[in-house]
């Protein structure tokens, strides 16, 4: 192992082991470092089908899916690091890490964190046995091959709630109910359909855990249900909860170089080749937003990797070069390029959760933009306009929550800062 890269990767899932390829591809010399002892992120804890098809042209598993981009990343030049944490980054790009006790640092020109999310926290009994987070009994039943329950409750309906609660099903235990607060699922419409319809699991939608039975064990769980006329209460006997509160991005080591947020949708900022507000310092995979599809992620990490790779070719290139004497026709063409860098900010509303990327550079022609809605849509319409000029206009029949959708915007010309707004 080398001291100096040119490119370094935090966190070896899909995301990261796509921008490692892409880095590689473009000549950079590039290190993965990976906390877990294997490479593979979540995937490897994610042994249902439905990825691949977009990338590999066949129906994968994650896990399969995972041993594909490993498989990738052995025939390449980058080099890895399992069990091995990163600590702490610096802002001139020294990497602490630590494997089994052992303390080293590493340098490189730029650098991807592509640490993935975490589940949202959550304030029931913990102390309870049969209470579960939907990632943990994932983790329990398919990476320990062990059985949690027989009859379960869910809480809370995102993809890996559903996800959780079908796979409950084929290990033969019962799921009496997944219970949302809101008024609307926040799953996908596909997962609603392969994990929900298709196994008869009841919805109950504008529903919340009063309170949980059972001393030291789950023995049932009190549910209340708004109605049009009133509170329904029921009591559900059961010996498991599942609880799923969502997921969220993970990038504290970026978050202590004090890198710019967006206040209004509280993520990071980053431009179209995912840099953040920090010059070679790039945001990728969950770690940037959540994902509905490891395609995105894939495609996301190559956005990264590749950028990281040019980014840390331009220090190289800059250090070997001659200093030379810039003219004023050469300070003219400098202004202009920065003039080109425009915002993106969502328009206040509760509709919309975020919008990436908030920084573009109208050099390129066609860019893509990603939103997140905040609730379940219906007859949806989309409007982006720079200052006051329309320049981007789509109808939706329904968009969820959990659905990252993607606009491409033609830039070419666009002078102004873009606002997106959204109206149902
Ligand atoms: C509990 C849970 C369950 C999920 N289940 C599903 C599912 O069933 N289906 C689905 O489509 N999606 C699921 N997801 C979403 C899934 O995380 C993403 O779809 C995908 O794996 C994200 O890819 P990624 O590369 O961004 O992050 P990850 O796959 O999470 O990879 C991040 C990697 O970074 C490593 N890492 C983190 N911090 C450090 C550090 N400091 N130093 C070194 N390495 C570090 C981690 O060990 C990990 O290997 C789940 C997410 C969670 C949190």
């Amino acid at each position: 192992m080398k001291k100096e890269y040119d490119v370094a990767v935090i966190g070896g899932g899909p995301a990261g082991m796509a921008s490692a390829l892409a880095a590689d591809r473009e000549g950079a010399s590039v290190i993965l470092l990976e906390k877990d002892k294997a490479l593979g992120g979540r995937l490897n804890q994610c042994i249902h089908n439905g990825y691949g098809q977009s990338i590999f042209n066949k129906d994968l598993t994650g896990t399969e899916y995972a041993n594909k981009l490993i498989e990738l990343i052995n025939n390449s030049c980058v080099e890895y690091l399992l069990n091995t944490e990163v600590t702490e980054i610096s802002l001139d790009k020294k990497i602490s890490c630590i494997n089994f006790g052992k303390r080293f640092q590493i340098n490189a020109k730029s650098i991807v964190l592509s640490t993935g999310c975490r589940e949202k926290a959550f304030d029931y009994l913990i102390d309870k046995k049969g209470i579960y987070t939907a990632g943990q009994a994932q983790r329990i039943i398919n990476l320990e091959g062990k059985k949690i329950g027989e009859n379960a409750v869910v809480l809370g309906s995102d993809d890996l709630a559903l996800i959780v609660a079908r796979r409950l099903i084929y290990e033969g235990a019962k799921v009496l109910c997944v219970v949302e607060p809101a008024p609307y699922p926040s799953a996908s419409i596909k997962n609603i359909s392969y994990c929900l319809s298709d196994y008869g699991i009841p919805l109950c939608l504008n529903s919340h855990i009063q309170s949980i039975e059972g001393e030291e064990k789950v023995e049932g769980v009190h549910i209340v249900t708004d109605t049009k006329n009133g509170q329904k209460k029921e009591f559900i006997p059961c010996d498991t909860l599942i609880v799923s509160m969502g997921l969220q991005p993970q990038y504290e080591l970026l978050d202590k170089l004090n890198i710019e947020k967006e206040n209004l949708t509280n993520t990071a900022v980053i431009d179209q080749k995912r840099q953040t507000s920090i010059e070679g310092f790039f945001l990728t995979g969950d770690a940037l937003i959540i994902h509905s599809s490891i395609a995105d992620i894939t495609f996301e990490g190559e956005v990264a990797g590749k950028n990281a790779a040019l980014y840390a070719k331009e220090q190289s290139e800059s250090k070997n070069s001659i200093s030379v004497e810039v003219e004023s026709s050469d300070l003219i063409e400098y202004a202009l390029s920065h003039n080109n860098i425009i915002s993106v900010k969502v328009k206040s509303s509760n509709l919309i959760e975020y919008a990436l990327p908030q920084r573009i550079n109208t050099l390129d022609h066609k860019v893509k933009i990603y939103f997140r809605v905040k609730k379940t849509l219906r007859d949806a319409r989309l409007d982006i306009f720079s200052q006051d000029e329309l320049i981007y206009a789509k109808k939706f029949v329904v968009i969820s929550p959990e659905e990252l959708v993607e606009a491409e915007v033609n830039i070419q010309g666009v002078k102004g800062n873009l606002t997106i707004s959204m109206e149902a």
